[in-house]
C-alpha cells in the first residue's frame, strides 16, 4: 500500500515539471496485484520506446474499482487509461461515450472476433476496449498422486469418472476439490467448464442468445447430468466448503485434482509441494472436437475525457502487440495473451492450458455476454443451479427447467438464425470446374474463431487485414471438393472450403491455398453473381487479378502469386479461361495494371 501512495505523489510531482512536449498517461485498474509488473516491466519498455510519453499505473483497491471509476468518469477525474472488466460493465461506458470507440486503432486487427467479444457492441461492429487476457478452465491434477495410482490422464467422460472411481478406492486423496457452499465455484469451475463440450462452444452460446436453443435441449442438460455424478467424488462436507477451502485441499496435497480457472496457476506454484499437471475438460466421446472456456477477463480503453488522445492511442497500440503480449502473459502465468500472434509461455503449467488453443475451439462463459442483462441474471440463477444439482436438490432437469423460466422471463432472442446446411444453389462460383454437392453440412463459422498463420482460417484472416477488407462474410468448412464463394440464406456473403480437398490439390503449399481463397474473396468483393451483368470468364478474370493484387500487397514474388493458379487446367473450361489468360489476370493484378 506504502509503494501505491508512494508512486501516485511522485508522478503528480512529475507532472507539476514535466515539459510542454511530455505527456503523463495514468492506468485506471483494478488489479493492484499487478503494480511491480507494471513500474518494472511493462512501463519500463514502453517508455524506453516513446521516451515522450510517461505512465503512471495507479489501482484501485479491486473491490472498490467499479463504484471510485464510475464517479471519476462522472466527474471528469478519471486517469486517461482505463482497465475494462469484461462485458456490460464497459458496455454501459461506452454508451454513456466515457469511452472511446478503437474499432480502427491500429494493432486491433491482432484480435479474432471472439477475442473482442468482451469489449464489442452486441453487433460486434465497434470495439472500445483492447483484449488483454483471458483465463482458460480445465483441470488441475496432482500428478504425484495419479502416477502413484497409475493413472492416465483422461480425455473422454468415461475415463475421467474412472479416474475419479479409482481415487476414491484408493481412499488415500479425496478425488475432486470443490465445494458448493459459495456457488459460484459450481457454476464456474463446473458448469462452465465442461458446459462447451455439450453445447458446443460458441455454436450453442449464439444458439441460445438467437432463440434457436433452449436451456431445456439435450445440449444444455447434459452437462447438469454430468455434475450431478461429481457429488461423489467430492469428499465429506463439501457442501459447507469455501472456494478457498478448496485451494487449501488441493494445495496441501489431500485432493487429487481441481477443477480449475487458469488464474490459480501462480497461487499454485507457489504453493504445492508436488508436482502439477493439468488437463482439458474431458469430451463425451473419443474423438469429439474439443471446446474450451478460453474467458476473456481484462482489456483497456481510452477515457474520452483524456486530454492526451494521441499518446494514449499510441500507448494502446502498444499493449495490442505482441511484444506486450509475452511480457503480460509471461508476467502473469494463467492469464493468456488474446493476440492471435501466439505467446510462448515459459512456466509448463501455464503452457500446457494454452496450448489447448491448437486443438480445441475456444468460447466464452455461455452466461456472460447478453444473457444475464435482465433480472434474474442467467449468471446468478446458474451459480444455484450448479450449486442445487451437485448437492442432490434438483434434478438436472429440474434446474434446466428452472434456469430456462428465469431467462424466459426478460430474455427476447437477439440475433437471426444461422442455416446449418447450405441451400441448393449452394455455390456461386467455384475455383475450378467442380460438381458441389445440392446441399451439404458446414462446420463453424472459422472467422471467429482462433487462427495460426498456416491454417487455412489464418491465411482468410491475413488477407482480409492485407487489403483492409472489413471481414462482413463468414467462411465455413465444409464437403464440396473445391472453394467457392456464394450467398447464404440472409443473401449475406460467404465463402465454403473443403479442407481436406485444399490440401491435397495445394500438396501442403501456402501459396497456392492462399491463391485458393484469395480468388473467392475475389469473387464475393466483386459483389459477383446473377445480375451482375459479366459472364462466367469475366468473373474469374476479376478474382484472379484480385488474387494477384493480395499476394503484391503481402509482398510475396509474382512467381508466389502466379502458383495460385498454377494447376489449374491448359486449355479452358466451359466455366474458366486457359491457364495462360489466368496467370496474365493474376500477373496485372499484382502488378497493379489495368487491362482496359
Ligand atoms: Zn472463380
Amino acid at each position: 500500500m506504502r509503494i501505491l501512495v508512494t508512486g501516485m505523489v511522485s508522478s503528480l510531482f512529475m507532472c507539476a515539471v514535466c515539459n510542454a512536449n511530455a505527456a503523463t498517461l495514468t492506468i485506471e485498474s483494478w488489479r493492484s496485484d499487478d503494480v511491480d509488473i507494471w513500474r518494472e516491466k511493462l512501463i519500463p519498455a514502453f517508455e524506453a520506446k516513446n521516451p515522450d510519453i510517461k505512465i503512471d499505473f495507479a489501482p484501485t483497491r479491486p473491490a472498490e474499482y467499479t463504484t471510485t471509476l464510475n464517479s471519476k468518469l462522472d466527474a471528469g477525474s478519471a486517469g486517461d487509461i482505463i482497465t475494462c472488466r469484461p462485458f456490460d460493465a464497459s458496455l454501459e461506458l461506452f454508451n454513456k461515450k466515457q469511452l472511446v470507440d478503437l474499432t480502427s486503432l491500429s494493432g486491433m486487427e491482432n484480435f479474432s472476433p471472439v477475442a473482442k467479444a468482451a469489449w464489442s457492441t452486441d453487433d460486434g461492429k465497434s470495439t472500445f476496449c483492447v483484449p488483454m487476457a483471458s483465463v482458460i478452465h480445465g483441470f488441475i491434477y496432482n500428478k504425484d498422486a495419479f502416477d502413484r495410482l497409475g493413472i492416465a490422464v483422461p480425455k473422454t467422460e468415461e475415463e475421467f469418472i474412472s479416474a475419479l472411481v479409482r481415487i476414491k478406492a484408493d481412499d488415500t486423496y479425496i478425488p475432486m476439490a470443490m465445494g458448493t457452499k459459495d456457488q459460484w465455484e459450481a457454476a464456474t469451475m463446473g458448469y462452465q467448464n465442461i458446459g462447451p463440450n455439450y453445447w458446443k462452444g460458441e455454436d450453442g452460446r449464439e444458439a441460445l442468445i438467437s432463440g434457436k436453443q433452449k436451456l431445456t435441449d439435450a445440449d444444455w442438460v447434459k452437462p447438469l447430468e454430468e455434475l450431478a455424478k461429481w457429488t461423489a467424488f467430492l469428499g465429506n462436507g463439501f457442501e459447507y466448503q469455501t472456494y478457498s477451502d478448496s485451494q487449501n485441499l488441493f494445495t496441501l496435497g489431500r485432493a487429487a485434482i481441481y477443477p480449475a480457472g487458469s488464474w490459480e496457476i501462480s497461487l499454485f506454484n507457489s504453493q504445492a509441494q508436488f508436482k502439477m499437471g493439468a488437463f482439458p475438460p474431458p469430451v463425451p466421446k473419443a474423438g469429439d472436437t474439443c471446446y474450451i472456456s478460453d474467458h476473456p477477463d481484462i482489456g483497456v480503453g481510452l477515457n474520452a475525457k483524456s486530454t492526451h488522445q494521441e499518446e494514449a492511442k499510441k500507448f494502446l497500440t502498444w499493449v495490442a502487440s505482441p511484444e506486450f503480449a509475452d511480457i503480460y502473459a509471461n508476467s502473469l502465468p494463467g492469464f493468456f495473451s488474446l493476440n492471435s500472434n501466439p505467446v510462448k509461455m515459459s512456466d509448463p503449467l501455464a503452457q500446457e492450458f494454452v496450448s489447448w488453443r491448437e486443438m480445441c475451439k475456444p468460447t466464452i462463459r455461455s452466461t456472460y455476454q447478453i444473457l444475464s442483462r435482465g433480472t434474474p441474471s442467467l449468471e446468478t440463477e446458474t451459480w444455484a443451479a450448479a450449486a442445487n444439482v451437485i448437492n442432490g436438490k434438483q434434478t438436472p432437469e429440474e434446474a434446466a427447467a428452472k434456469l430456462q423460466a428465469a431467462l424466459g422471463g426478460w430474455f427476447k432472442p437477439v440475433i437471426v438464425q444461422q442455416p446449418s446446411t447450405a441451400r441448393s444453389s449452394a455455390c456461386l462460383t467455384s475455383f475450378g470446374e467442380a460438381s458441389v454437392p445440392s446441399a451439404f453440412a458446414f462446420g463453424p463459422n472459422v472467422m471467429k474463431s482462433y487462427a495460426d498463420n498456416a491454417s487455412i482460417p489464418g491465411i482468410i484472416r491475413r488477407i482480409v487485414l492485407t487489403t483492409g477488407l472489413a471481414p462482413r462474410f463468414a467462411a465455413y468448412p465444409a464437403k464440396i471438393g473445391t472453394a467457392c464463394a456464394s450467398r447464404d440464406a440472409d443473401l449475406q456473403p460467404v465463402i465454403y472450403y473443403d479442407e481436406d480437398w485444399l490440401k491435397d490439390y495445394s500438396k501442403g503449399d501456402y501459396w497456392i491455398q492462399l491463391g485458393v481463397l484469395a480468388h473467392e474473396i475475389g469473387h464475393l468483393v466483386n459483389g459477383h453473381g446473377t445480375g451482375d451483368g459479366l459472364n462466367q470468364y469475366q468473373r474469374e478474370i476479376e478474382a484472379d487479378v484480385f488474387l494477384g493484387r493480395v499476394v503484391a500487397l503481402i509482398s510475396g514474388t509474382i512467381q508466389e502469386a502466379e502458383l495460385g493458379v498454377s494447376l489449374q487446367p491448359e486449355e479452358g473450361t466451359a466455366t474458366h479461361p486457359p491457364r495462360f489468360v489466368r496467370r496474365a489476370s493474376v500477373d496485372q493484378g499484382y502488378r497493379g495494371t489495368n487491362q482496359q
